[in-house]
């Protein structure tokens, strides 16, 4: 596929932000970044400092902008807000980056509206959810970057317990992004095969038990991390240039990503992620979920868990 050029703004320059960059930029993914923060000095900073790594990398314009700079922009992510600090949950987050998300919202509007919106700041499905209804922007340009980290850690951790290649897993994490995620372990394949033949090392242990150990260590892996050094975004930097490849390449890729389930075959009224295909127009088509009836029961209480978020009071509307 050819590269394509495109314009990328980042909205919040803070670890998450700055960390999409470098990763997208090692990718070649772009060839002109702007990033933006209300820390005006920040985006600079960052701007600077990535600017030097120019030799090494394929050319891009990079510097720091304001809200103007979205016009023209294929891509803009949004990544402002309150990080989790230990002990908070993604849901927490919710009053704070709700007030933050809808002021980004009313300039970004201002000066570019085809441009595809990848949301990150938490909670991420929350507020993919309220950007939905604070815009008239083409709901399959509204896409929050969901449980596509989740999915990842899965593969990395099965990766691990059976000794194979993570890129050769076939597993999914749907559902919010966040405590009540369900890792879909009935549809995970490794090369064509179930899980089982390839769970190694475990004499002794019930299909039941290994799952429930795979599934808390995936579930805590951000609360892990974020005891040990405060936050948490290599990971999500990776995934989120993974996200904007397939669109700005048009890979037709399948990502859990995260969008308002509000149409004829999915009809839930919360955002959260299911796999879906990605495109250079965002979201092409979200797939069909295959589940167990206790996936099924634990993706049914993380769609009421986001109903009841959605219902408290946010921000403005
Ligand atoms: P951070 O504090 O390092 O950065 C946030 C940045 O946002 C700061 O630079 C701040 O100045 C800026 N900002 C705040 N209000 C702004 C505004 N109105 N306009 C522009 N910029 C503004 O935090 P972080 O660690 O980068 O995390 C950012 C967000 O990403 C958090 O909500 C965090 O929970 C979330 N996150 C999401 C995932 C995911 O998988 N979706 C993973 C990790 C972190």
């Amino acid at each position: 596929m050819s590269i394509h050029s495109s314009k990328v703004v980042i909205i919040g320059s803070g670890f998450v932000g700055a960390s999409i960059a470098y990763a997208a930029l090692i990718r070649g993914l772009c060839n002109n970044l702007v990033l933006i923060d209300i820390d005006r000095e920040k985006a600079e900073g960052e701007a600077m400092d990535l600017s030097h790594g120019l030799p090494f990398i394929r050319p891009v314009e990079i510097r720091a902008g304001g809200f103007e700079a979205c016009e023209g922009a294929e891509i803009i992510i949004i990544t402002a807000g309150a990080n989790q600090k230990p002990g908070e949950t993604r849901l927490d987050l919710v009053q704070k980056n709700a007030k933050i998300m809808q002021s980004i919202l009313d300039e970004v509007v201002k000066y570019e509206r085809n441009a595809i919106l990848i949301i990150v700041s938490n909670p991420v499905d929350v507020l993919t959810a309220f950007a939905r209804k604070v815009t008239d922007l083409p709901p399959e340009h509204i896409i929050g970057s969901g449980t596509v980290l989740d999915t990842a850690r899965f593969r990395y951790t099965l990766s691990q317990r059976c000794g194979i290649n993570a890129s050769n897993i076939h597993a999914y994490v749907v559902g919010e992004h966040g405590d009540s995620e369900v890792l879909l372990f009935s549809s995970a394949s490794i090369a064509g095969s179930s899980l089982d033949s390839f769970r190694e090392n475990c004499a002794g242990v019930s299909e039941k038990d290994w799952r429930e150990q795979v599934a808390a260590e995936v579930r805590r892996a951000a609360y892990e991390i974020i005891s040990r050094k405060g936050a948490t975004y290599y990971g999500i930097g990776l995934s989120c240039a993974q996200i904007m490849q397939a669109i700005l390449r048009d890979e037709q890729k399948v990502l859990t990503v995260s969008s308002l389930l509000d149409d004829q075959y999915h009809d839930l009224g919360v955002a959260l992620s299911v796999p879906s295909i990605l495109g250079k127009n965002g979201i092409v088509r979200r797939l069909d979920l295959r589940m167990d009836t206790l996936e099924d029961e634990l993706f049914q209480k993380s769609v009421q868990i986001l109903r009841e978020s959605l219902q408290r009071p946010m921000g403005n509307p």
